[in-house]
């Protein structure tokens, strides 16, 4: 397989071609070359796919949990099934490595269990009353979500922005990147295989500011959810402010990491390396800032150097390779103008730094070494496969630089010390905190950011609370 199959949209139950319809042109970021046109919605489409999510909505509310857990549970085990067909056509899509999307792609049928189980448990409450009279509390599904999903994990955002929704009793109308379509097809392909109603779920693509302001301005429209940059975040948010929304909004990151100097050295520079590496870098919780202990900087400047420099950059699609393309030509844009500026501001280059081969969207892994914050690497998320290195003395001074930007996504600290790892979990400004690991995501735990990095939850209890509104209903 070396180009897409025909890229549709879903609306009420029907895969619809491109018929008429603008198209997108979907590239193989390894080659630059075309994979496929991709259908965009106009005003008519988005308009049909609004009223099929009413209307199924009013049916899917009154499902019970063992109807939606069937769906969840079925489309599971399909893409398990699936899984190496869909892994390959998220690597041509996005670049990542097969590996990488096989494990996306179990990580994905893995939170469509966890939420065919966890459905079962949306109690509510009866409140003590005299005789005769009652007090309930009662939670109910939002109702129809408009969910906007990015390229960088072109399987599990689809899966996120759904997993939970579909579990609560909603309908979603779901707008993946236009960039990697695909691998969101084969998520609601192995929904609507295993049984999903039509009008549940809704797969639509477009140019995004139509979809976005199209769907928000619609009272139907109950519930936005969003996985993107900051800047889009609050350009969605003042379009839902409009009638009110709820909201999820899982924006940007820019991931301190601070390394101690008792810090395990081997074993923090082979996580951190792994970490930084993962899908190119272009990861909301990729390991960014490394503020590093002065007793051990230098020592882990030079391995952590050594280390990126080992990593076997390809095309994704071949087994040995390590690291994949970026997904798109505005990331290695973007590293030329960060690093560019870094340099000039004075930080040392230690290893990558440029494009690699003639075609694609490659880039190497880079270390930038003793990094002023004035450079803007410090304060823009780079999203790309670059580590910023700079020295700090004290435990307070590293607290400082961490809590230093309006991002509040993920942070990291290592340290051998029990006490200096339960003050730094409480002391950092960040939804997700990893102590001697960069492991993050799991479908039993929250995942999302505070500050400008977004509110509110996927993932967990929390992603399936957060697609309930709660009622109290008194009677005498
Ligand atoms: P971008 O800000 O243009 O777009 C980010 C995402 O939002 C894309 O998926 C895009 O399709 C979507 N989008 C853009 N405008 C929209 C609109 N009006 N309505 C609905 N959706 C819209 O940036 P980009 O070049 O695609 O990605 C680069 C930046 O995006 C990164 O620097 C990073 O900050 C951010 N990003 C974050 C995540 C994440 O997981 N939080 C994922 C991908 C991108």
């Amino acid at each position: 397989m070396t180009a897409h199959s025909e890229l549709k949209l879903y609306i009420d139950g029907e895969w619809i071609g491109a018929g008429k319809r603008r198209v997108h042109r979907v590239v193989n970021p390894a080659t630059g070359g075309a994979l496929g046109d991709l259908p965009l919605v106009d005003a008519t489409d988005l308009d049909r796919a609004l009223h099929a999510a009413d209307r199924a909505f009013r049916q899917w509310k009154r499902s019970t949990t063992e109807e939606r857990a069937r769906v969840l549970k079925g489309a599971a085990q399909l893409i398990r099934q699936r899984v190496d067909h869909i892994a390959r056509v998220a690597t041509l899509e996005e670049g990542k490595t097969l590996t990488e999307t096989r494990l996306e792609a179990l990580v994905t049928a893995n939170l469509f269990e966890f939420y065919a189980e966890e459905c079962r448990r949306t109690y509510g409450r009866v409140l003590v009353r005299p005789t005769g009279t009652r007090s309930l509390v009662v939670k109910e599904p939002v109702g129809p979500v408009a969910a906007f999903a990015p390229w960088n994990f072109p399987i599990g955002n689809p899966g996120r922005k759904l997993g939970a929704p579909v579990a609560a009793g909603c309908s979603v109308i779901l707008k993946p990147a236009e960039e990697a379509p695909a691998s969101a097809i084969e998520v609601v392909r192995a929904l609507v295989d295993a049984g999903l109603p039509a009008g549940v779920v809704q797969l639509v693509f477009g140019v995004p500011d139509e979809v976005s302001r199209h769907l928000l301005a619609s009272p139907i429209i109950r519930k936005l959810s969003f996985t993107g940059s900051t800047a889009v975040g609050k350009h969605l948010l003042a379009l839902a402010a409009s009638t009110v929304k709820r909201t999820t909004m899982e924006l940007g990151g820019h991931a301190p990491v601070i390394v101690f100097d008792d810090a395990d050295l081997t074993r923090t520079v082979e996580l951190l390396a792994a970490s930084k590496c993962r899908n190119a870098g272009q990861v909301c919780v990729s390991p960014t800032r490394f503020y590093v202990q002065q007793g051990i900087y230098e020592r882990f400047a030079a391995a952590f150097t050594e280390r990126l420099r080992k990593v076997n950059v390809g095309d994704g699609l071949v087994e040995t390779t390590q690291m994949g393309p970026m997904a798109n030509p505005r990331r290695p844009a973007a590293m030329e103008r960060l690093i560019a500026d870094a340099v000039a501001c004075g930080s040392k280059l230690r290893t990558g730094g440029e494009r690699q081969g003639k075609e694609g969207f490659f880039w190497q892994p880079t270390v930038l070494a003793d990094v002023p914050a004035s450079a803007r690497i410090m304060s823009e998320e780079p999203f790309g496969p670059v580590a910023v290195l700079t020295p700090f003395s004290t435990f307070e001074e590293a607290v400082e630089h961490a809590n230093r930007l309006p991002y509040g996504l993920a942070a990291y600290a290592f340290t051998e010390s029990a006490k200096r790892a339960m003050l730094i979990g409480d002391a950092i400004e960040a939804g997700m905190v990893g102590i001697n690991t960069v492991g993050m995501a799991a479908a039993d735990s929250p995942f999302g950011g505070v500050k400008e990095s977004g509110h509110g939850a996927e993932d967990g209890p929390e992603g399936l609370d957060a697609c309930l509104v709660t009622k109290a209903i008194h009677q005498a």
